[in-house]
């Protein structure tokens, strides 16, 4: 199953839950448009390459659409349509304004010098300028793209817009425009919700084992955020494989140092300025995923839970950080086996959440503290939770099952506020 019809399905698996028409459910299933481009890329050798760019709005009905750029080799239109469908849920789950995006261009960016990486962010831009904006489609940052990516694409928008438009793109630099508390938004919102998990379970953070693929922005502050709560991190991974404990916890800050100076995720012991990896504690991705620990964070790409593995995960709890970790029949497998998943569209909203309050800011031109960025942000993470919680109870569903009953219901609302064919046909 493709993450498309892996997020068809999950929204398929409550049709029958909810009283909303036909023609909406069409409406929902369908992008509403999808834009492919070539982005052309002057070589630092002196060839020229070009480069496939995607951009798609899933569904506009709330508000402008929004939605992260993705540097990656697998980037397809089909993953863009698929990860704006999860967006345009996720923004309705959150109660923001907006509606779902997506795009990204297929690419290693690691084959790119920076040079390179410049030319294709501001290439990225002139081929969508009239695609995107700060009222129709707002993007930002997510796999292989950074701040610095989004400060160059804003400053690319604002050229070709002769004026200046902070709005326009989120996930910026401090210093053009971007929010406090935006570099570890995706991961503090799940934080939030997985201390309030924990609470409600009546464990002690020492009590719970983590492990979390994926060491980029999302799983490199999750790690951190829960290392400093007290919570064990026994395995952390990237791409290249991983590292594990078997004792106390991995500490994240000494991870990174090592990912820096070695290129790895390892334990690294250091003679003199001689570095190595500590080579006993070296697992693959595939041994982390399969880890009997209290609660497995998946913060890497889309797919990694699926029916080659799910009989082997033996996570108490799974909270997909990235998007789409866990293929829809996986998911079935999981809950019957009583799994509690924390999905995607929850777990991971706190990035968009920050977002929005840096266009709010950017709109306003005032500026949020950290102290009130944080607290909004919990605020808005834990209502949705406890919210779903009721949702959950109420149908007797899992809470994947809820966060779609409640995001569409709400987008339903909105799109059938136009009048329906029973409206229609009424005389
Ligand atoms: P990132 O580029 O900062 O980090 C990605 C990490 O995943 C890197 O450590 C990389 O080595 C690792 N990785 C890539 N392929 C892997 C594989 N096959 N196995 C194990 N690890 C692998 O990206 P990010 O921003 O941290 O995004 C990670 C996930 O979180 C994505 O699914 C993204 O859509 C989702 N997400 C991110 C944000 C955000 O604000 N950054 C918001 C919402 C959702």
């Amino acid at each position: 199953m493709s993450m498309l019809e892996s997020a068809r399905a999950q929204l398929d698996s409550i049709r029958d839950r909810i009283d909303i028409s036909d023609e909406t459910w069409k409406i929902l299933d369908t992008p509403k448009a999808s834009l492919e481009v070539s982005i052309p890329v002057r070589r630092t050798n002196g060839s020229l390459d070009l480069y496939k760019g995607y951009r798609v709005h899933h569904n506009d009905s709330l508000g402008p659409a929004k939605g992260g750029i993705r540097f990656h080799p697998s980037v397809t239109i089909v993953e863009a349509q698929a990860l704006a469908f999860l967006m345009t849920f996720k923004c309705s789950l959150l109660g923001l304004p907006y509606g779902g995006a997506k795009g990204g261009v297929q690419v290693d960016p690691k084959e790119l010098d920076k040079h390179e990486l410049h030319s294709l962010s501001r290439g990225y831009i002139s081929a969508f300028y009239n695609f995107i904006g700060p009222d129709i489609d707002i993007p930002a940052p997510d796999v292989y793209t950074n701040e610095m990516v989004m400060g160059w694409m804003v400053d690319q928008y604002e050229k070709i817009a002769r004026s200046k438009a902070p709005g326009a793109l989120t996930g910026k630099p401090l210093s053009r425009g971007g929010s406090l508390g935006r570099d570890d938004a995706t991961a503090r919102g799940a934080y939030y919700i997985i201390c309030e998990m924990v609470k409600e379970m009546g464990k002690k953070p020492p009590e719970v084992t983590i492990a979390v693929q994926g060491f980029g922005n999302a799983g490199y502050n999750i790690a951190k955020l829960l290392f400093m709560d007290g919570f064990k991190i026994v395995a952390l991974s990237d791409s290249k494989g991983g590292t594990f404990t078997s004792s106390d916890s991995l500490i994240p800050d000494a991870i990174m140092d090592a990912k820096q100076q070695l290129g790895i995720v390892a334990e690294m012991y250091c003679e003199q300025s001689i570095c190595d990896a500590v080579e006993e504690n070296i697992i693959s991705n595939e041994e982390l995923l399969e880890m009997d620990v209290d609660i497995l964070i998946p913060a890497a790409i889309e797919n990694q839970i699926n029916m080659d593995n799910v009989d082997r995960i033996k996570a108490r709890m799974i909270v997909e950080l990235a998007n789409g970790p866990i293929s829809a029949e996986a998911h079935i497998a999981l809950s019957d086996r009583g799994v509690t998943v924390v999905p995607d569209i929850l777990a991971n909203a706190g990035g968009v959440v920050v977002s929005y309050f840096e266009w709010l800011q950017n709109r306003s031109s005032y500026y949020w503290s950290i102290e009130r960025v944080h607290e909004e942000l919990r605020e808005r993470m834990l209502v949705a939770y406890h919210d779903l919680k009721g949702v959950q109870k109420r149908h007797d569903v899992d809470l994947r099952a809820a966060a779609y009953i409640r995001s569409t219901r709400r987008l339903a609302a909105s799109i059938e506020a136009g009048g329906t064919k029973e409206f229609f046909e009424r005389k």
